[in-house]
């Protein structure tokens, strides 16, 4: 098998943080919001650093969480989720939440715990880029399904004709990034029927599960008939909060398979930072539980922008949920690494090209080219800073 060269995904995003980061840019590029994170919560973390009283909120906490943070976890997922019309069919208790370092250390050994050398792990390309380093990193082996524009919706036929006797876990986000598309509830339905015939895991991205626009809704696989057995929940309060850089996350799933999980969670970082998990706790608790400035600040985000991007004559997706938008350059006749740094050059607006996000496999054909004719564009942003973009590139020439 070919060596998988780890280095190259992460030299471009580093450039391309280094080059985002520089004066008068308008940074639509990494998925990090410029306004600012929820309130409550960091008033209740600084409190927990320096109250005498809570003074024990600065040492480790259980690994698999504060029980507070637990808790308020399982009342946002009981009752506030559970009044949307359809979902959380099962209510959840706290030892069917592991609290994590982000979804990225949740992600990563939930994929510690499921798989390791002759898996196949079956993900859709575009992607998150980190998903794939983690799969090489265990040994196992990636299985791509191709996901086809405009939409960008997963074809269930491609991904059953991927299914080998070696699957052993199906990789899903929705909302998606980087291509805004939510699962429907057909979607959902055919992914369970799929993981119970063939006795899969289901690692389950849903980061951005607040996040939706119009009458698209999230739908959470865990729900499903017999999924919540064989599904691992990831989420996010980089993405809840607007808190990036706190680097809190949590996995929900049965005790058995937090299990696997939280031995390597316990080895790699033991417990994520007891204050913050107290100030997300108190946030959780305040909330009435819909969040719902953010992602109406986004959906109006995507409007703007994607009207600007049509009027310069782009293919462009509007997304049904999540953080960013995509856009086909091809009318243009542009690669996305090209269209990248044009953007950049001629009006300051910090974009990530498709490669980022197309997943290479080593043993492909030396000709498929991943630098897709796609950007893409973070919505998480201020709606000045988006104004700001769509004048310079009304003005791009
Ligand atoms: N999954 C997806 C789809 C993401 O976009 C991100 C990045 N924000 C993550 C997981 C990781 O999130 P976290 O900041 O919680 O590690
Ligand atoms: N999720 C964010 C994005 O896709 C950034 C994640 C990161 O840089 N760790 O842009």
């Amino acid at each position: 098998q070919a060596e998988f060269d780890f280095d190259k995904t992460s030299t471009i995003w580093k450039e391309l943080l280094v080059l985002a980061r520089q004066p008068g840019v308008c940074n639509l590029g990494q998925g990090c919001p410029d306004y600012n994170g929820h309130q409550v919560a960091r008033e209740a973390a600084v409190q927990a650093m320096l109250d005498p009283d809570k003074s024990a909120l600065n040492q480790y906490s259980m690994p698999a969480g504060l029980k507070s943070l637990q808790d308020a976890v399982c009342a946002y997922y009981n009752n506030v989720y559970g009044l949307r019309e359809g979902q959380a069919k099962r209510a959840i208790t706290p030892e069917n939440v592991l609290i994590t370092v982000g979804a990225t250390e949740g992600l990563y050994n939930s994929m510690k715990a499921l798989v390791g050398p002759g898996d196949e792990v079956i993900l859709f390309n575009p992607g998150f880029p980190f998903y794939l380093p983690m799969i090489r990193l265990m040994g196992a082996t990636p299985v791509f399904v191709e996901l086809d524009g405009p939409d960008f919706a997963p074809d269930l036929e491609k991904f059953e004709k991927a299914i080998t006797p070696k699957t052993r876990v199906l990789l899903l986000n929705s909302p998606h990034n980087p291509c805004g598309h939510c699962y429907t509830k057909e979607e959902i339905e055919g992914f369970a029927r799929l993981a119970l015939k063939y006795n899969l895991f289901v690692l389950s991205d849903e980061v951005y599960e607040n996040t939706t626009f119009g009458d698209a809704k999230h739908l959470r696989l865990a729900d499903e008939e017999g999924m919540f057995e064989r599904t691992i929940t990831l989420c996010s309060a980089s993405k809840l909060f607007s808190l990036t850089g706190w680097r809190v996350g949590w996995a929900l799933s049965t005790p058995e398979l937090l299990k696997g999980l939280n031995v390597s969670h316990c080895m790699t970082s033991y417990c994520a930072p007891t204050p913050l998990q107290h100030g997300l706790a108190v946030a959780l608790e305040a909330e009435d539980g819909t969040f719902e400035g953010i992602p109406k600040l986004v959906e109006g985000n995507a409007e703007l922008l994607g009207s600007a991007l049509r009027e310069k004559g782009f293919g462009v997706t509007q997304p049904e949920g999540g953080h960013f938008l995509v856009a086909d350059t091809s009318p243009l006749g542009l690669k996305g690494v090209e269209c990248a740094k044009l953007m950049l050059a001629n009006a300051k607006v910090s974009v990530v090209p498709g490669i980022i996000f197309y997943f290479a496999d080593p043993n492909a054909d030396e000709t498929v080219d991943i630098d897709r004719p796609l950007l893409r564009f973070a919505l998480c942003k201020r709606r000045d800073t988006i104004e700001e973009a769509v004048r310079r590139i009304r003005q791009m020439t």
